[in-house]
């Protein structure tokens, strides 16, 4: 397999002559497997010079997969300059969430309207497909290719794409479930030892790859003010693929405000970090026209789903309960609620919400942690403990961050757990999340 960067910059095209190494292109990968099947991560403004090279090949017709991890337009932007969606006789088959709002052929469409752009997206003379995704595993092309949901604010899947006895992951735009990533008094740099069960996750879908691509678009010291802007720093990019057993990592959606100088500093931490985690982890920071052939290897085990496949959730309608004793906070949430279509319906007390819950199931309860009378783990717990309620999704808010809140919070059964502050975008991605995961079990 082949693996070939043409962007790596994250946010927006960032040229100039100080950005030269690394590169100014938006995110763009391209994969080639032994038989030829291309599949494309992120279409980025990279994908331009790609579909150059593409179409210099001279071939009688290029049949391109493009997997989009989500639609913000350093992921998107190279799309309406990519040569061969514009020749008859190639196809292009586009992949991408579901849960933006509305269907990946309208998100795309909507970046081509006249105001934007001179063609229309319906002229585009190859023949070009759309497909909706939601966790599980695809095939696409010849690889088989699982997909599982990122943290950012917008609905973004990671890709695992396995193909010619070699596993390559792609996880760009995202960002840590949780403040720490190990359990108190637990062996830290084990997959078992994390704590939060979204970063648990996460480390288990990239376990054993050949490389994962990973957001790291910040320093450890730049985070903190960065935090819920949807994206990574490398220290926690390091530590979960050394944990997971992956054998190289390619950091990438740089900075645009950090030049080649820069990324080479970080790159030497990046790989002093990874030395020190002992597992032999090689990592580098991804540079445009970086190109890695990957061997196959006999003991590359097919990656195992949680749940095998998860039916698209577009077309169901959810009820959800918001529970929270801040009315101001909960106004915020409903609206936010509402204006993604769900019907919403809203308690201001936890025994409120526990009689609301028995009167009418909701499909999704999202709980304030610390509330006057009745705290949000009190009303986990007496869901838990009634069979009705016993997987009930709950979604729980809370400001405290600390490392035996998170743990308790788990324990009980909550099934995630967003920490404040957050923003609307990222809250209502995790919804949608749970929504999707959740399916599976109710049905
Ligand atoms: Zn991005
Ligand atoms: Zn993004």
């Amino acid at each position: 397999m082949r693996v070939r960067f043409w962007g790596t910059r994250g946010s927006i095209a960032t040229p100039g002559a100080d950005t030269n190494h690394f590169g100014g292109n938006t995110s763009c990968v391209e994969v080639t497997t032994a038989n030829g099947d291309l599949l494309i991560l992120d279409c980025g403004t990279g994908a331009r010079q790609l579909g150059a090279a593409l179409m210099a090949q001279g071939k009688k017709a290029i049949n391109a997969n493009i997997l989009l991890g989500h639609t913000h337009w350093d992921h998107i932007q190279g799309f309406p300059f990519f040569t061969p969606a514009f020749v008859k006789g190639n196809s292009v088959a586009i992949y991408g969430p579901e849960g933006s709002r509305g269907p990946l052929h309208g998100v795309l469409a909507g970046q081509m309207e006249y105001t934007y752009f001179p063609i229309d997206l319906t002229q585009l003379p190859a023949a070009i497909t759309y497909h909706d995704l939601t966790e599980g595993i695809h095939t696409i092309g010849g690889a088989r290719v699982a997909t599982q949901f990122l943290n950012h604010p917008a609905m973004t899947v990671g890709y695992r794409v396995e193909a010619d006895g070699v596993a390559i992951v792609y996880l760009v735009d995202h960002e840590p479930f949780s403040d720490a990533l190990w359990r108190a008094g637990a062996e830290p740099g084990r997959i078992d030892s994390i704590l939060h069960e979204g970063d648990r996750r996460h480390a288990r879908f990239m376990a054993d790859a050949d490389l994962v691509i990973h957001d790291a678009q910040y320093t450890p010291e730049e985070y903190p003010s960065k935090k819920t802007w949807g994206h990574s720093a490398y220290d926690y990019a390091v530590q979960i693929a050394a944990a997971a057993g992956v054998r190289r990592l390619a950091l990438t959606h740089h900075d645009p405000s950090h030049n080649d100088d820069f990324i080479s500093d970080i790159e030497r931490k990046a790989r002093t970090l990874a030395l020190q985690c002992g597992t032999g982890l090689d990592v580098f920071y991804a540079y445009e026209g970086c190109e890695l052939v990957l061997e196959p290897r006999s003991t590359l085990k097919p990656f195992v789903a949680a749940a095998p496949f998860q039916a698209s959730v577009a077309q169901r309608h959810f009820h959800i309960l918001v529970v929270d004793d801040q009315p101001d906070m909960l106004t915020l949430i409903v609206r936010a609620l509402e204006d993604d279509q769900y019907t919403v319906s809203q308690a201001t007390s936890g025994l409120e919400a526990l009689r609301m819950i028995d009167e009418h199931m909701p499909d999704l309860v999202v709980l304030d942690y610390k509330m006057a009378d009745m705290d949000g783990m009190a009303v986990v717990k007496t869901l838990r403990a009634r069979p009705r309620t016993q997987r009930l999704p709950v979604l729980m808010l809370t400001a405290m961050t600390d490392e035996p809140s998170t743990r308790a919070g788990f324990e009980a059964g909550v099934t995630d757990y967003v920490t404040k502050p957050f923003s609307i975008p990222q809250l209502t991605a995790r919804v949608r999340a749970c929504l999707a995961r959740a399916e599976l079990v109710i049905a």
